[in-house]
């Protein structure tokens, strides 16, 4: 299974990670830090997970294996 998980500490609000993948993440309204969808993302979402994960200037977003 792979995990995908978001630091919000680490977020500056961005939004790189709601453009590439919108149906992973989102912003909230008050700070624009990434909320996360969904951890647990399907296999046909990998990709554009792995691209947020790319895209990410803090690295706030991590994709493991468990
Ligand atoms: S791309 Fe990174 S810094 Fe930008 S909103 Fe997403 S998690 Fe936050």
């Amino acid at each position: 299974m792979i995990r995908l998980s978001a630091d919000r500490d680490a977020c500056r609000g961005a939004g790189q990670c709601a453009f590439h993948a919108p149906d992973l993440f989102d912003q909230d309204e008050e700070e624009g830090l990434v909320v996360l969808l969904h951890d647990e993302p399907a296999d046909d979402r990998l990709p554009s997970a792995r691209r947020a994960v790319a895209a990410c200037p803090n690295r706030a977003i991590t994709l493991t294996a468990s």
